[in-house]
């Protein structure tokens, strides 16, 4: 780092510059001028016995400032995922360096240590005053400054910028903002009398004002983000059209948006996002698909991290969704007559995804009404029902020769005859409803066939049950993947 305060030194003898700016450094201060060869003493040389005790933090922190530096610099290219990869190569990295750099010092200071064991030397360096404690200097405390800075900006940085941050983090985050904050108010009180001592005031105004600019760029990125409302008060702009006061205020207070136009956009650092049909918020969802959760109050309760037992507590049993999340995989945990729903990963709550009041799906149809499906036309009230229930999922038709098809996303499709009457209903694993005959998508073959008998036949991956108008499929794992209601025989 550069000095703050330009210091030449020149020879007594022959009035040459010997240095401008030397650095601190171990060595003998007892040597001679290059240019007439007169005794001189480097003053900036000095033997470590006679280091400071900020002198040797300030040797310790140089030696151990290039592989911070590096890590810093590879830790802002960074993005949130590749950071489980980038830890421990980082922590090699600062290893190998820290031992470079401390291995370096420690030879210097057993040299010095080595030359002090001569009395003589000794002797000379007391008569020629090296033994003199130095003031403090100013590189130390600006070294400090600077320092809080990166952490407070790395902390920062870390929360307004990349966001996604797991519970621990977001703690270690906060304090670090604190923990920085506090190392540079130390460093820039320090700074105050060091200044005086060195009688400059130009370069640490300098300094002061590049510091206090990039603080003002945090805070100004810091105002930009709005503020993360609650849960509830994001619930009340359902349903409003997306033109309104409640919904420009809420817009307002938000902050920054990206993308979209209004309400249609996203709010990275709040992960929050809206869902907008014909102009109306249609659905509010809190944290995002990178499994980062909602920055402010989740509705209902609920709070990030939460766990499954937690959640269940709050929202009752879920129409569908398991515990599988504790294994850590994704599972999403349905309320359809809530219209909400709760997205976990790793076992814990990171996601909630509400629908407006409008769009809320009507219970499913019971499962013996689609038991007796078959037969049936289009217009039957449960046949609507069962329409109804899958309304949010894009309808694909295929018509052909003997009739045709509907079917809905990967939740139902629907057989129909020549004449127009159901033939075959498959209910695919995201069917919310209940499943003909006792059975669930969780049952297996076995549990399967203790409630629908013995299938005839059965096949690798079917089981059929004619008499009962059902044939179950299942995964390679040995779990219901579809059911197919037909006409009983
Ligand atoms: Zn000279």
């Amino acid at each position: 780092m550069a000095r703050i305060v330009r210091i030449t030194y020149s020879c007594k003898a022959c009035g040459k510059v010997i240095a401008v700016n030397p650095w601190q450094s171990i060595g003998n201060p007892l040597r001679s001028c290059p240019s007439c060869g007169a005794p001189a003493i480097y003053s900036w040389f000095k033997e470590w016995e006679f280091f400071s005790s900020s002198e040797r933090s300030e040797a310790y922190m140089n030696a151990s400032a290039i592989p911070l530096l590096v890590g810093l610099i590879v830790g802002i290219g960074m993005t949130w995922a590749e950071l489980p990869y980038a830890l421990p190569a980082a922590a090699v990295t600062a290893i190998i360096g820290l031992a470079i750099g401390f291995g370096r010092l420690r030879a210097q200071i057993a040299e010095s240590n080595q030359r002090l064991a001569n009395p003589t030397y000794r002797q000379q360096l007391r008569q020629a005053n090296q033994d003199v404690v130095a003031p403090p200097e100013l590189n130390m405390f600006v070294l400090v400054c600077v320092f809080g800075l990166a952490v407070v900006a790395a902390c920062l940085w870390m929360l307004i910028v990349v966001a996604d941050l797991s519970e621990g983090l977001w703690i270690i985050m906060q304090l670090g903002v604190f923990v920085g904050g506090a190392i540079l108010l130390w460093g820039l009180i320090a700074l105050v009398p060091a200044c005086l001592a060195e009688r400059s005031i130009i370069r640490p105004i300098l300094v002061l004002a590049l510091i206090a600019g990039i603080a003002g760029f945090f805070w100004s990125r810091y105002r930009e983000r709005g503020d993360a409302l609650s849960g509830e008060e994001l619930l009340a702009l359902l349903d409003k059209q997306e033109n309104s006061s409640e919904v420009n205020a809420a817009i307002e207070r938000l902050g920054k948006r990206k993308g979209g136009a209004g309400i249609g956009g996203e709010w990275p650092q709040h992960n929050l996002r809206f869902g907008l049909d014909q102009g109306v918020v249609t659905s509010v969802r809190f944290g995002n698909t990178a499994q980062s959760p909602y920055a402010g109050t989740l509705p209902y309760g609920l709070r990030n991290f939460d766990d499954p037992p937690k959640v269940r507590e709050k929202l009752g049993s879920p129409r569908r969704g398991s515990d599988r999340s504790t294994q850590g995989t994704f599972d999403i945990w349905q309320y359809p007559e809530r219209g909400v729903n709760v997205i976990f990963s790793g076992g814990r709550l990171f996601a909630v995804e509400v629908v407006a009041p409008s769009r809320v799906m009507p219970p499913p149809p019971s499962a013996d009404a689609v038991w007796n499906l078959p037969g049936r036309d289009a217009q039957h009230a449960d046949f609507v029902a069962l329409r109804k229930n899958v309304a949010d999922q894009t309808l694909r038709e295929h018509k052909f020769d003997q009739g045709k098809t509907q079917r809905w996303g990967d939740t139902i499709e629907v057989r129909f005859d020549k004449s127009d009457k159901i033939s075959e209903v498959h209910l695919f694993e995201r069917y919310l409803g209940d499943l003909p005959g006792g059975i669930t998508f969780e049952s297996n073959r076995e549990a399967v066939r203790k409630k629908l008998g013995s299938p005839s036949p059965a096949k690798e991956f079917t089981d059929e049950f004619p008499e009962k108008g059902l044939l179950i499929r299942y995964t390679s794992k040995d779990s219901v993947y579809t059911v197919t209601v037909s006409a009983k025989k």
